[in-house]
């Protein structure tokens, strides 16, 4: 399992930055977006440092994306959204602000709630 010492996702791994898990197992974690864009911004990373889907590995996809689908059902549970956008910014270009791949999950309540 790789690990980037300058990573803030790799320390939020490790634990040495608090976070407040969603889910956790063997190869992935997905805890709630410091920024909160809507009420249950969740992040879902590996556990393994891959910088984007450029380099993301295909059976770490297939397994992080295999726990997509639990992960939005438990926040629609928690939240109560009327729809979800899964996002994923690739690139400086593209918006990536975090070099450690990760998939927002952005519940969605109105028109009016904050993101576009
Ligand atoms: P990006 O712009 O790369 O797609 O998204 C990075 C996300 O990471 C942003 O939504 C930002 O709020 C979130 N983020 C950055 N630093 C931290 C942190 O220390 N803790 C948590 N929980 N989220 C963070
Ligand atoms: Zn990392």
């Amino acid at each position: 399992m790789s690990h980037s010492p300058d990573c803030i996702f790799c320390k939020i791994i490790g634990g040495e930055i608090p976070s407040a898990t969603v889910y956790e197992d063997e190869h992935v974690v997905a805890f709630m977006d410091i920024g909160q864009v809507t009420k249950g911004h969740t992040l879902l990373i590996p556990k393994d440092h891959q910088e984007n889907i450029f380099e993301l590995e295909e059976e770490t996809a297939a397994h992080l994306f295999s726990t997509a689908p639990k992960i939005a059902r438990a926040l629609r549970k928690e939240f109560q959204p009327k729809g979800m956008n899964l996002v994923n910014n690739n690139g400086k270009a593209a918006s990536q602000s975090v070099f450690h791949y990760h998939l927002h999950f952005i519940p969605r309540y109105d028109e009016n709630d904050g993101f576009q």
